[in-house]
Order: structure tokens, then sequence, then C-alpha cells
């Protein structure tokens, strides 16, 4: 996968998922942070509205003793005329200037060490008192200085029998004494009055009742958000399904084997362990699907997708990649690297086999090519260096083109990859790049073999063998090339090429009157299926105007099994054009005497074969004797390729084989050098 897609996929899936929860949590957070404060302030409220209800009891008490005190009496005498006010029940205690107790009732006291100023409304002074229990660090904020199981358990305690619900509302839960500061005019003076703050059960349920209202209220977009997030992540998870579904398996899909196994062979803990990269390829899907349906080809695929989904274990991945090709990752066992290939080679052959039975009565077959990715050794042995820089894609193509390299064929095929292999491919990508620009530079040359007579040593006639000479790579034999223009059908313009060439020169020759010998030019087998090709040959060859009878066509045998009735065809018009035509390689593969029958060719070319290695028992040679035979019986002329020794030549003069092409005589060279040649041997 390109990078650009990668980084744009990660950010869409990123992009999904958090700011839906991050608002989430945000929103919740804020909402019992919200709910927390109103709770407080209503609480602050209750307490607060109590505190000022106290004052304005203190502050009757102060305003009693300033109007005594302006009627005349001294302090002591106020105090005394207000004691019986003060047997009602409230405490009072007075400080002098110099913060000396001078008055006091009741028998506890305010404990300054714990005062507090605070604001509702208006500025209170308060003190605890000290036979209270709260502490400083709890303040006065905490007068409800009872656990809160215990409040609530109090709230919730059921009322006695015979109890309204307003007896039960107003009964008192907590019930806390402090002193409040009041102000007298005369500034001399501090009076405090003892008061009890008391919490009631209807405080408590207050509390709870705004508290519950605030839940509900901040409830419904909280479970809205939540549904909305909840769907956003599951939306999410489907998108993320679907990027990664292969719309024909049903499995999953190139992207998750990708990004899947890149993320685990970077891995630090996988990096010790030895991986296979496979490309599981089944033979002949486009037929499978001509034959029985696309949607029968589609089941097929889906149901290698599901054996395979049993076959893999953890860290192992498998994904369709396109068409009917599998891409695998597999984990390898083994000491070294041929006990690893070995065990994987078993693994993948047992698939196989079991993969050819997924449709018992339906004949497929599967080839498989494999990359091996050994164990990682960091460069400076660092213990925490992982594999880096992991590129599925490459290692897949090259594990494909193990397994285009061996070709097709009926039983189960497991090719590894090795570097050879790579390097045949950087030369067929080579060939295939510069072919065409070759040929328009003229790079291809034409070498002739000459053909002699085994009777006279004269030469008879030769054969146009192609040379590319390339500027970067030098002299290049037709072996390495004509394969791959076989393959990509390159090579009927070559053969044009060719026959062009010889057909200029053999015109040239004519005209300047040189001695000349019949040239035999190969076509290629791909070029003989084609319809019309004897009058497309004759038109090359009648753009320089050589007689036809100084070109010979070659064709290998094996174009014999091709399309026989074509091949009759365009060998007939071929003669009926007055070329003559030559069965190349006869020997050399599965030859099959009854197309000798059929085809009317002038010449059987007897591959070198037939006369390489010992023949101590002489069985060659008689198999040679009666080939020529066969061909003299049939009236075409013999030529023997690949000779090069003396006593070869003599058995084939005493055979009666019309020509000898060979080392012996000698090798395909330049033009320049065969037009030598050919003035002293022909
Ligand atoms: P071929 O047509 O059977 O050509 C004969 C091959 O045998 C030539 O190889 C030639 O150099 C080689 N040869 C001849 N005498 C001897 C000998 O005594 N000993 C040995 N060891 N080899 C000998 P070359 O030139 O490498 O060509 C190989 C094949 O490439 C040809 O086999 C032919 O099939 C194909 N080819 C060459 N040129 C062309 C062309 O222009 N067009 C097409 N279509 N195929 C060509
Ligand atoms: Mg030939
Ligand atoms: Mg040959």
């Amino acid at each position: 996968m390109s990078s650009v897609k990668e980084k744009t996929f990660r950010k869409l899936k990123r992009k999904r998922i958090w700011p839906s929860i991050v608002v989430f949590v945000v929103f919740v957070v804020s909402c019992i942070l919200a709910v927390t404060v109103f709770l407080q302030f209503i609480a602050l409220y209750i307490m607060g509205t109590k505190v000022v209800h106290h004052y304005e009891e203190t502050q009757r008490v102060s305003d009693a003793l300033d109007q005594l005190m302006a009627g005349g009496r001294t302090f002591s005498e106020a105090v005394n005329e207000m004691q019986q006010y003060i047997a009602d029940g409230r405490d009072l205690y007075v400080l002098d200037q110099n913060q000396n107790m001078v008055f006091r009732t009741g028998d506890s006291e305010p404990d300054f060490e714990m005062m507090l100023e605070f604001q509702v409304g208006r500025e209170f002074v308060a003190v605890a008192d000290n036979k209270s229990s709260f502490t400083r660090e709890q303040g006065l904020g905490t007068v409800l200085n009872v656990p809160v199981e215990d409040v609530f358990g109090r709230v919730f305690e059921s009322g006695e029998d015979g109890e309204t619900l307003a007896q039960w509302l107003d009964e008192t839960i907590i019930c806390q004494a402090y002193w409040l500061q009041a102000s007298l005019k005369d500034e001399a003076y501090d009076l405090y009055v003892k008061c009890d703050i008391q919490f009631k059960r209807q405080d408590i349920v207050y509390v709870c009742f705004f508290g519950v209202i605030a839940l509900v209220f901040l409830l419904i977009p909280v479970i809205l958000l939540f549904i909305n997030t909840i769907r956003s992540i599951v939306t999410q998870q489907k998108m993320t399904q679907l990027f990664y579904l292969d719309a024909v398996t049903g499995g999953r899909n190139w992207l998750y084997f990708h990004t899947g196994a890149e993320r685990v062979l970077t891995r630090l803990y996988s990096k010790k362990k030895a991986y296979a990269v496979v490309n599981l390829h089944l033979e002949r899907y486009q037929n499978y699907c001509a034959c029985y349906g696309v949607k029968a080809g589609e089941e097929l695929l889906e149901a290698m997708d599901g054996f395979l989904r049993v076959r893999v274990v953890k860290d192992e991945l498998y994904a369709r990649h396109e068409g009917a090709d599998f891409g695998m990752l597999l984990r390898c066992e083994g000491e070294n690297e041929e006990e690893r290939q070995e065990n994987c080679r078993k693994r993948m052959r047992s698939l196989l086999a079991e993969l050819t039975g997924l449709k018992p009565e339906k004949k497929i077959h599967f080839h498989a090519g494999i990359t091996m990715i050994p164990p990682y050794v960091a460069e400076d042995d660092k213990w925490y260096r992982a594999r880096k820089n992991v590129d599925i894609n490459q290692l897949y193509t090259y594990a494909n083109a193990a397994r285009i390299a061996t070709g097709y064929g009926e039983e189960q095929r497991v090719t590894f990859f090795d570097h050879e292999m790579l390097g045949r491919q950087l030369w067929e990508r080579w060939v295939e790049d510069t072919m065409e620009a070759a040929l328009r530079n003229e790079e291809f040359q034409v070498y002739l073999q000459p053909k002699y007579s085994p009777v006279n040593a004269k030469m008879v006639g030769a054969e146009a063998l192609v040379r590319w000479v390339s500027p970067k790579e030098g002299l290049i034999a037709p072996c390495r090339f004509i394969p791959i223009f076989e393959e990509t059908g390159f090579i009927t313009r070559l053969d044009d090429y060719m026959i062009s060439h010889v057909a200029k020169l053999q015109a040239e020759w004519t005209i300047q009157g040189k001695k000349m010998v019949p040239v035999s030019i190969n076509v290629s087998r791909a070029h003989f299926a084609q319809e019309g090709l004897a009058e497309h040959i004759c038109q090359l060859v009648d753009a320089y105007g050589p007689k036809h009878e100084l070109i010979e066509l070659e064709v290998t045998e094996s174009a014999f099994f091709d399309d026989k009735d074509i091949l009759v065809e365009t060998v007939r018009q071929l003669r009926a054009y007055g070329f003559h035509v030559s069965m190349d390689d006869f020997g050399a593969g599965y030859s099959s005497l009854n197309s000798l029958k059929d085809i009317p060719i002038d010449v059987l070319k007897l591959d070198g074969e037939f006369f390489r290695g010992d023949d101590d028992d002489g069985r060659g040679q008689i198999v040679v004797k009666e080939a020529i035979q066969l061909a003299r019986n049939l009236n075409m002329r013999v030529v023997a390729e690949g000779i090069e020794k003396k006593e070869q030549v003599d058995f084939l003069a005493g055979q009666g084989c019309d020509m000898i092409q060979g080392f012996y005589f000698a090798k395909p060279m330049p033009v320049a050098e065969f037009e030598e040649k050919v003035e002293k041997d022909a």
C-alpha cells in the first residue's frame, strides 16, 4: 500500500473515535463537578439561612443590652437585668478589652482557637464551642461533623408508629453548638451568644431532592452523548471491518494483510522468529469461471478463504491479493535456513494437497511461491533493535516471481525465491524495457552459419541467426532473449526484421553478382499461428526482390503441435510462393512421425542432440540412419545440426545426409566474414 493511502487511512481511523470519546469524558467530568458545586451551594445556602436566623436572635440580645446601658446602667447592671432572658437558655460569654472574661453563663465556653469569619450576606464571626467535636482543619463548614453514612442512616430511619410525615421531616438529626459574636455599641466588650445549629431531615431531603433534579437534567444529555459515542465507535468498527473486508471472499483483504504483516514483522518479539511470505495461486481460475460461472469461481475463493482461516495460527496472516492469488505470512520453525525451508515446504505441500480436495468433483490445482524471512540480527547486535522498513509488497512480489518462474503444470509446486531468480527477473525486465529501442537502433545483427555438403565440403547453404549487439551488455546470445520475446510476442517483430535483412542481403548479393547460397531464417512457432503469414513473408521479401528459392523458412518441430490446419496451410502457401520450408530441431522434443506425413516440407533438420554424448552401442547411429532414410523416402533433404567431429561428418556422408551445419565446418559469423567465406567455399 502506498504511504499516502496508509496515512489517509490511519488519519481517518484516528479522527473518528477520539473526538467523541474526549467530548464524552469532558462532559461527564464537567457534569460531576457541576452537580458537586451545586449541591455544596445548596448545603451552604441552607446553613447560611440558619446562621442568619441565629444572628438575628443574637442581635436581639445585644440590642437589649445596648438599650439597658443607654438607660444609664453600667454593663454589669445591664447584664444582671438580662438574667431573666438568659435564664431562658441562651448562654452568654463576654470579654473585656483585654480579652478577659467578665461575664459568662452555661457550662461551656467559646474555643477561641477555632474562630472563623465568614460571609452570608454580611460578615459573621463564629467560634467553636469547647465541648463540641469539630476541629479547626474541618472548619465551620463541617459542623455536620458526622460521617455521611450516619447522616443518611439517620435520614432514612423509619419514624415511630403514628408519626406524620411532617413530624418525621422536622426531626433534628444533627445538632451542633457554636458561638456567634454580636455587635455591642459599647466597643469595650465583645459579646458571644451560644447557638445550636440544627440539621433536620428535611434539610438533607432538600439537598438530595435538588441533587436528584440536577442529575436528571444532566443525565439526559449524558445518556444522549453516551449513545452517540457508542454509535460512533460501532460505526468506526464497522468502517474498519469494511476497510478490511474482501468483497469476493468475505474474509480479510489485502490492506489488512499488508498492514498486519508489517506490524507482526517489525515487533520486537518477532525478530528472533523466521517467517515466510507466500504467494498461493489457483491455476486457471479464469478457465474455471468460464466453465462453471463467475459465481462458482467466487464460491471457490470463499471456500479457500474459509480453509486458510482455520489453518493459520497466532501471528500468521493471510488475505486474497487479487484474482485467485492469496498472500500468506507463515511462521517457520527450524535451526537453520535449510531446515526452515524444508518444514515450510512440507507444510505448504500438505496445504496445497488439502486445497485440491476443496472441490473433489472438479480438478483444481495450486502453486505456491515463497520468500523466506530469516530471524533478524541487528548489525550492532542490540537487543532492542527490531526489523524495520519491511516491504511486504516487495516480498510478496518475490514470492510471486518464484511461483511464476517455475511455469505452469498440473502437479502442486512449491518454489522458493532466491537471488538468482531475482537476477533473471531483472534481466527479463531489462530485455522488455530495451527491446523496442534495440530494434529501432538496429542492435540486432544477422549472423550466418554456413551449411556444407559432406561429400565435397562445399558450402551449399546457411542459416541466419540473430545476435543482439547491445552498447551496454555487448554481444547477447539468442537463448538469453528469444524465450522472453516469445513470451511477450515481440518475436514476430524480430522474425520480420530478420526476414527483411536476409532478403536485403540476398538482393544486394544478386545485384553485386556475388556467389550465393540459400539462407534459412527461423520463424517462431508463435508467428505460425497467424493467418496470412505466407503472404506477409512474401511481401517482406518482395520489398527487396531476391529470388524466393534463395530463402528458406525454418519452423520448429514443436509448432506442429499447435493449430495444425493453419500450419499446413501456411506451409503449402509458402511453398506455392516458391520458398523452401524446413522442420527445425527434429527429434529434440516429442517427435511425431505423423507430422512428417501431413506437412509437406522440403528439408528436415536433425537436432544436434542426436550427435551429442557417447554412442558406444551404436543405437544413436541406427536412429539417425533410419531418420535420414525416412526423409529421403518422403522426398525431403536432410540437414544435420550441431556437428563438431570429423567421424560424424564421415558417418553422415555415408548415410546420404545432404547438408551439415556445425562448428566442425564453421560457427555463426558476421555478414562480412561470411561474404569472404562464401567466395572461397561455395
Ligand atoms: P536453431 O535454429 O536450432 O539454431 C542452431 C543453433 O545451434 C544455433 O545457436 C547455433 O549457433 C548452434 N550450433 C550450430 N552448430 C553447432 C555446433 O556444432 N555445436 C553447438 N554446440 N551448437 C551449434 P544460436 O545461434 O545460439 O541459436 C539458438 C536458437 O535460437 C536457434 O536454434 C533458434 O531456435 C533461435 N534463434 C536464433 N536466431 C533466431 C531468429 O532470428 N529468429 C528466431 N525465431 N529464432 C532464432
Ligand atoms: Mg534454426
Ligand atoms: Mg535447430
